[in-house]
């Protein structure tokens, strides 16, 4: 059900509004706190009038529970309405037959049993909302879900939590008590005030909300970060027809949802390659970039909305740990997680960027016994030694750096060289897990060309441009090349059998991402 609130200034506006309203919407809320001289008669009987289907819900908020100074004709309107006067508006909406009135929780245990009581007396149908707004921020899904149990608590027929989004994660807070309530088996009104918040907005009534919030064209906003009807209905149309096309990555508990969770991820191409697999395998999920600010939120998110798997990138590889049930042994070794797998609220992480790289060597050589030399020194080079090592391989480490160079070489008991001495060696294959050369500086090579002749086969983890200014000067000096696309897309295939137990598309996954790098780059 779509609900606007009525907080026009005078009587007569809200009288107009609510005629406006009444071919469109679901419900109407009359905010009494707003409407300066509003009869609350008139205005339920104008509401009956338009619309016996709408829904009328009567509130009249504290000043510290809304965003919305009261901007009504100030002659009339001096001071709030005292305590007293609130619960005189209620006990007469409820003798008015108001379908639902909403009173906070802040109200008081008393106040809340006086109007319980009331509604009995007077045999009333009239509902009873508990709401609980927090104006300033979003405080933890631990502490919001507190807060519904003392809604409860009080014979709320319904509840109704809204605080306010400082950021995008905080959106996930609130969709997760949504997924909370459900499981309680109870009906839950909740969304995030402010701008940050609209996606919630947005989603609060596909995810399960008993009502959304919206404004018709021209209305006044009670709160901000509220979405026009037609956007509401635009967004659920979208939601309907094509999944694919939704912008929010947010989707309804029941499909399996997958998610990338960095800080950046615009550029990331793995929302595409992903969502294409998905598709293909006819697996009713979505996988959406989510760039989060708040780790901790977003990992309460995944449970929450029992968001079935996650990327996990820079630069919460490491961090992200503590926040797991369970760490597979590869990835404790390499001290990294890029994958996380949700079962029913309990989390493992699991590493495949050494897996995709070992698959995309594999495709050309075979690794046992032969030497492979590595420029770089972080994460990257890490999972490269480490799935040689594993492979019977030979790892040797060349970095810029030479004290981090020789730290990871002494953890995986191989032979260290610094950068500048890299002619001196030769090998098998070349791996360079640098970002140099990585987009926009497209024409650096963190190595002269003249030794790569020392390789047969050279290898770049970088994916952006596909074919770096290594892998062009290898080509040209007859080596074989491994493009980064490969570790790639091989290492979102092993995300995606972790994730759904299934062999992913390979080459619809490959010509995907080539053709997008290659419009990328045209
Ligand atoms: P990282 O942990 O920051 O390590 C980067 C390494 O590159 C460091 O050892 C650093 O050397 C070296 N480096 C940086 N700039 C350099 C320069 N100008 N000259 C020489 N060395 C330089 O990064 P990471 O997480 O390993 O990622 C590295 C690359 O791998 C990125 O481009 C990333 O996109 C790519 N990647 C690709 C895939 C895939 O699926 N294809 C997966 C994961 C990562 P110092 O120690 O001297 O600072």
């Amino acid at each position: 059900m779509i609900c606007i609130p009525i907080a026009e200034a005078t009587h007569q506006e809200a009288l107009q509004a609510i005629e406006r309203c009444a071919q469109t919407v679901d419900a109407v809320e009359l905010r009494m706190d707003v409407i300066a001289d509003g009869d609350l008669a008139e205005l339920i009987s104008a509401g009956r009038r338009a619309s016996s289907r709408m829904k009328i819900i009567v509130t009249c908020r504290r000043k510290e529970e809304s965003l919305m100074a009261p901007t009504g004709n100030q002659a009339n309107r001096k001071k709030e309405i005292s305590k007293a006067a609130k619960m005189k508006l209620l006990r007469q909406a409820v003798v008015l037959g108001a379908d639902f009135i909403d009173i906070e929780l802040a109200a008081g245990e008393k106040a809340i049993r006086e109007i319980q009581s009331f509604r009995r007396k007077q045999k009333s149908l009239t509902r009873m909302i508990v709401s609980w707004h927090d104006i300033s921020k979003t405080p933890s899904l631990a502490k919001l879900k507190e807060v519904f149990q003392a809604c409860v608590k009080t014979g709320a027929d319904l509840v109704k939590i809204v605080p306010y989004a400082r950021k995008t994660s905080d959106n996930l807070k609130v969709l997760g008590l949504i997924t909370y309530a459900k499981e309680q088996g109870r009906d839950i009104i909740a969304m995030c005030m402010g701008e940050e918040g609209k996606i919630s907005r947005a989603m609060a009534l596909p995810w399960g909300s008993a009502l959304g919030f919206a404004v018709l064209p021209g209305g006044k906003k009670s709160a901000p970060g509220q979405l026009t009807v037609s956007a509401m209905m635009e967004f659920r149309r979208q939601l309907r027809s094509n999944q694919h096309s939704v912008q929010p990555w947010f989707l309804p508990p029941g499909a399996p949802n997958f998610v990338l969770l960095g800080n950046p991820v615009r550029q990331s191409l793995s929302p595409l390659m992903h969502n294409k697999a998905l598709e293909a395998m006819q697996i009713d999920g979505h996988y959406s970039a989510f760039c989060v600010g708040d780790l901790a939120a977003a990992m309460a998110g995944i449970r929450g909305m029992n968001i079935r798997g996650a990327s996990v990138t820079i630069p919460f590889k490491k961090a992200v740990m503590d926040y797991l049930d369970e760490i597979d042994a590869d990835a404790v070794a390499l001290g990294a997680v890029n994958t996380v797998v949700n079962d029913r609220g309990r989390l493992a992480g699991y590493n495949t960027d050494w897996l995709g790289l070992m698959q995309a060597l594999k495709n050309k050589m075979s690794i046992a016994g032969k030497t492979f030399v590595i420029i770089g020194a972080g994460g990257t080079a890490r999972a490269a030694a480490y799935g040689i090592k594993k492979e019977s391989g030979r790892p040797i480490i060349v970095n810029r750096t030479p004290e981090k160079g020789r730290a990871l070489a002494a953890r995986f008991h191989c032979p260290f060289y610094p950068l500048a001495d890299i002619g001196k060696i030769k090998a098998h294959c070349l791996i360079n897990t640098t970002s140099v050369g990585m987009y926009p500086q497209i024409h650096r090579s963190p190595v002269a060309a003249e030794i790569l002749a020392n390789y047969p086969i050279v290898v770049d983890v970088i994916y952006n441009p596909s074919k770096t200014k290594l892998l062009r000067d290898a080509e040209a000096k007859g080596c074989k090349i491994v493009s980064g696309l490969e570790m790639f897309v091989y290492q979102g295939a092993a995300q995606l059998k972790l994730w759904t137990g299934r062999e992913a598309p390979l080459q619809l996954m490959k010509k995907t991402v080539r053709e997008r790098l290659e419009k990328l780059e045209s």
